[in-house]
């Protein structure tokens, strides 16, 4: 049973004088009771815990589920929660409103007239953003995966070859390594296409002259690895050499200046100082980097405009890049742990410029 997680929630309950938090988003759910599955629902109170889930789930939910009264139904979770009484006398009530649908929340008030639902953000992503030992291992598992499928795409990576098979390659070696799968759909964008951050992989073809921004990770054991690198095809100009270089060396930067108490804004300051000041200010149209664990995207923010404040545990991306419309781009990313004396980097795919 996930101790330090409950007694967290507990904690939350007291200080704001809720009877229980209703869980509903799964990866929430599947961290505080370890269930994998596509339907479940918990309900924390101040003495216990409950979980609902489905038929399909009978078996699955009992050798995963530890330390939590398991109710399996063939009804929705919300009316099997009634039938259980879990709700009976509670007055104030957390669900996650983020994640809650309005006809979700429509049902829960018919279901509960006498309870009083109050919207919660963020009790579970606060718990959620300071990892555990065992968390940063599964990351670390996640980002060896990813790691070694790198090296597989560098052997496929050849002029002629077209960005979607790149991307299926990285599918396909990041379950031959054992993963669950891609975390993400993968970013695959190569010459002009790499101005674009988010650019998914399509039917060009990859050709002599070009970078190519590979933006993919995976998830393993619910763990997410999230990992960019920008490589060479065929030796590049002058500008371009610069351009990576200028990336790379904002990217060292933040990475040294990662420690605990320092604000994400800061690190933020510190990539983009560094490329303001090569000229290229304008093309960083970014943030820094994002919280990352059981989400590809956690709430911890490294931009201009963060209030969060770097904390040992806490897991995030590093992510500068710059981007030129009709050029081109690069980003370079790596997953980072804070640790009591600095941080450490989770991702080690190679940084310097690879050319193929
Ligand atoms: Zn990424
Ligand atoms: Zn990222």
């Amino acid at each position: 049973m996930f101790e330090r997680r409950l007694q967290a929630v507990r904690k939350h309950l007291e200080t704001t004088g809720l009877d229980a938090l209703l869980v509903s988003h799964l990866p929430h759910v599947r961290y505080l009771t370890g269930f994998s599955g596509s339907n479940g629902l918990c309900l924390v109170t101040l003495s216990k815990q409950y979980f609902f889930t489905d038929n399909r789930y009978r078996e699955q939910s009992k050798s995963e589920i530890d330390g939590f009264e398991i109710t399996v139904t063939s009804e929705t979770l919300s009316q099997a929660a009634r039938k259980r009484g879990v709700l009976n006398g509670r007055k104030r009530v957390g669900f996650e409103s983020q994640y809650v649908s309005v006809s979700m929340f429509e049902n829960l008030k018919k279901l509960f007239p006498a309870v009083m639902f109050v919207s919660k953000r963020m009790v579970i992503e606060d718990i959620a953003a300071l990892k555990e030992e065992i968390e940063i291992e599964a990351i670390k598992q996640a980002a060896a995966i990813t790691d070694k499928v790198f090296k597989k795409v560098l052997l496929a990576l050849k002029p002629g070859i077209k960005e979607l098979d790149l991307a299926a390659e990285i599918s396909y070696w990041h379950q031959r390594f054992g993963a669950d799968g891609d975390a993400f759909e993968s970013i695959v964008a190569s010459g002009p296409r790499g101005a674009l951050p988010h650019g998914r992989a399509t039917e060009k073809k990859i050709c002599r002259g070009e970078f190519v921004t590979l933006d993919f990770g995976c998830t393993f054991h619910g763990y997410n690895s999230d990992l960019t690198r920008t490589v060479a095809v065929g030796k590049p100009g002058a500008r371009a050499t610069k351009i990576y270089q200028t990336v790379l060396q904002a990217q060292c930067k933040a990475i040294e200046a990662t420690r605990p108490g320092v604000s994400a804004r800061a690190l933020d300051r510190v990539a983009r100082n560094h490329i303001r000041q090569k000229g290229f200010g304008k093309y960083f149209s970014h943030s820094l980097g994002h919280g990352l664990g059981i989400e590809i995207h956690e709430p911890l923010r490294l931009s201009a405009k963060s209030k969060d404040v770097v904390a040992v545990g806490n897991v995030f991306t590093i992510e500068p890049g710059i981007y030129i419309k009709g050029i081109g781009g690069v980003r370079i990313e790596d997953d980072v742990v804070v640790r009591d004396s600095g941080c450490e980097v989770i991702t080690k795919s190679p940084k310097e410029l690879i050319i193929v």
